[in-house]
């Protein structure tokens, strides 16, 4: 049996993995050229989280109309009752439903905006989409769905099939309800049951609610002066206008476009407009680090090689991994260390691996200022990397104009397009690559628990959870992907690991003939402190330049962020929660 497919001879990405040879005065000053950039950044900024608006209403409310769905479909009002539903119908809610299907749960509700299950999958179709994490990883359920994606990396629609193929194997689409926002979630102490209303005038009750919104789904825009004020064509790059653009983009080829931003999602939809724009203007404030992309077609001999349990097993070894890489004289070795020297060798070795990323630009990027320009000053990892091997190459292309904006970023729009240091650009149509709301519980919707406390009021000295996913107050209730969770570069490891977790103890509560269960007091207290204790650890959230995994600078917070203990040790304690239920949990019987 193979274990692992043999790459093709490509170039392998840089990573994080390159030894530091050089003296320490130039780490030195590399770290303080960071400190500078970082500052630039942050005078320019001020505001923090508050420099976006998610809330995109009024003349910004087209911005999240929904461009895929076609006409909502007129609907009667539903007036009943599930055991079991998901606000929200990506990936969190497709892996949670095919693990409480195994352990009997048959009435499941998925609730969903989009017409369709997916979330961010259904929501992001701009040219290029693609994940960047290695496929046979991302995509949930490969043993249950007896499917090995097409390539190493797999692209947008191959990932929105595989979740709708979920949603027919698990028989999700028979009480599912699309195009249906959820907008207040209120428990109701006498019934023990949730009280959910809708935009579409429904009322449902539910017995257990799981918020399964998604990490970063709500599109928000930059506040940029002027903005509603742009006469030609716009929209948000999750909402990606193809009657506009035409699916092969030729709708661009007489058109002048600018887009703003250069996160993940720029870097992705970048190539194919330069290719396809007449000239394309691209804003950027704060440049991604851009690693070799190394894709390559799954072998259909290996994909035949692979045994029953395939993707569980790499799932325990990715899990595992943090502990098994070092030799027993690499443990002793790094031991011996002072906490300094050790954090010293690990940020040597991630500047050597940006200047490796540095030397790339070089290498491709011919005009010397643009891929100066291009250079991103932070220490890997502060932003999400990027991979990709025509990103770079755009910028040699005639039509393509970097505008550097030197971390200040665009300020000021016109009816004509941007304005940046006093230059107008006019444009035909702008993109704005912008971003999203960053793991907010209840968005859209009001969560009312036993005392009638609204969560986000709950949470306003701080986040209170247990585990990320239990918060006490709001009992039968559990979140996905929110803060005080562990964060993994493969979201769906620790999205599985939560569905599990959620089906188990859903299991339990059937099992032993519970109506509900709340998370402690005591219990919350515990994880408040177990993340505020790991959070304390490092200095890298004020290190880092702004962006929104340090909530733009805002590094003041304490518990409101993510579990930093470690996957491993999340799921550790994800388990000894569910060993000692009663422990952690208050329980009633109906
Ligand atoms: P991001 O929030 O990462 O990027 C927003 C971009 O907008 C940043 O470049 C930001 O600059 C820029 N920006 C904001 N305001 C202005 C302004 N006034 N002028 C100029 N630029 C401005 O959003 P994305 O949609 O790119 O990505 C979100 C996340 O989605 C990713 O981090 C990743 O987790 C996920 N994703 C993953 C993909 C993958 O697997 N390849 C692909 C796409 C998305 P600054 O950096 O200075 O703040």
């Amino acid at each position: 049996m193979a274990e692992a497919q043999e790459r093709p001879k490509i170039e392998k990405p840089i990573g994080l993995a390159a030894r530091p040879t050089r003296s320490q005065e130039f780490y030195d000053r590399v770290k303080q050229k960071y400190s500078e950039e970082r500052d630039i950044r942050l005078r320019y900024r001020p505001d923090g989280t508050r420099q976006y608006i998610s809330d995109l209403t009024g003349e910004l409310a087209r911005y999240e109309i929904d461009p895929y769905g076609g006409e909502v479909t007129p609907r009667e009002a539903i007036n009943d009752t599930v055991e079991v539903l998901f606000i929200g119908g990506g990936f969190s809610a497709l892996l949670t439903s095919a693990r409480l299907r195994e352990v009997g749960v048959e009435s499941i509700r998925i609730v969903e905006k989009g017409a369709d299950v997916g979330g961010t999958w259904y929501w992001n179709r701009y040219p290029g989409v693609a994940c960047d994490v290695v496929a046979y990883d991302y995509l949930p359920l490969l043993d249950e769905m007896n499917y090995v994606p097409r390539d190493h990396y797999a692209k947008g629609p191959e990932i929105y099939a595989h979740c709708q193929a979920i949603a027919r194997k698990y028989n999700l689409y028979e009480l599912a309800v699309f195009q249906t926002t959820v907008t207040s979630t209120v428990w109701d102490n006498a019934e023990q049951m949730w009280h959910l209303t809708t935009d579409r005038g429904d009322h449902m009750k539910a017995r257990f609610v799981i918020c399964a919104n998604g990490t970063l789904s709500k599109p928000k825009l930059a506040k940029i002066k002027g903005l509603e004020s742009f006469k030609g064509y716009s929209f948000h790059t999750s909402r990606w206008d193809y009657a506009y653009t035409k699916p092969d983009l030729s709708g661009l080829k007489d058109k002048v476009v600018g887009i703003i931003g250069t996160g993940a999602t720029a870097v992705q939809a970048i190539p194919g407009l330069g290719a396809s724009a007449k000239e394309l203007y691209v804003f950027q404030r704060t440049p991604s680090s851009i690693d070799v992309r190394d894709d390559w077609e799954t072998d259909p001999e290996w994909a035949k090689t692979l045994p029953k349990g395939w993707q569980a097993k790499r799932r325990e070894r990715a899990k595992m991994s943090p502990m098994m890489t070092l030799s027993p004289a690499q443990k002793a070795k790094l031991d011996a260390m002072s906490h300094d020297e050790k954090i010293r060798m690990q940020e040597n070795a991630n500047i050597e691996a940006m200047m490796k990323i540095h030397q790339r630009i070089d290498e491709i990027v011919k005009d010397k200022p643009t891929a100066e320009a291009l250079k991103p000053w932070y220490m890997l990892m502060c932003k999400r990397p990027c991979f990709h091997n025509d990103y770079l190459p755009t910028f040699n292309l005639p039509n393509v104009h970097l505008i550097d904006t030197k971390g200040k970023g665009i300020r000021e729009i016109t009816e004509k397009g941007p304005v940046f240091e006093g230059k107008q650009y006019e444009l035909d149509v702008l993109i704005y690559a912008t971003g999203f709301e960053v793991q907010k519980t209840g968005i859209y919707n009001e969560i009312k628990g036993e005392s009638g406390l609204e969560l986000n009021d709950k949470y306003r000295e701080g986040i209170r959870t247990l585990l990320g996913i239990h918060t006490q107050g709001y009992p039968n209730l559990f979140i996905m992907g929110g803060y005080q969770a562990s964060f993994q570069f493969n979201l769906t490891d620790m999205l599985q690991a939560q569905g599990d977790h959620i089906a188990a103890c859903i299991d339990y509560a059937r099992r032993h003939g519970f109506q509900s269960f709340d998370a402690t007091k005591e219990a919350e207290e515990w994880w408040v402190n177990e993340v505020i204790e790991h959070r304390g650890k490092t200095t890298r959230n004020q290190d880092c330049t702004p962006g929104y995994y340090n909530f733009e600078g805002e590094f003041q917070r304490r518990q409101d962020g993510n579990y930093n203990g470690g996957f491993f040790q999340y799921c550790n304690h994800l388990n000894e929660v569910r060993v000692r239920m009663d422990e952690h949990f208050a329980f009633k019987k109906k």
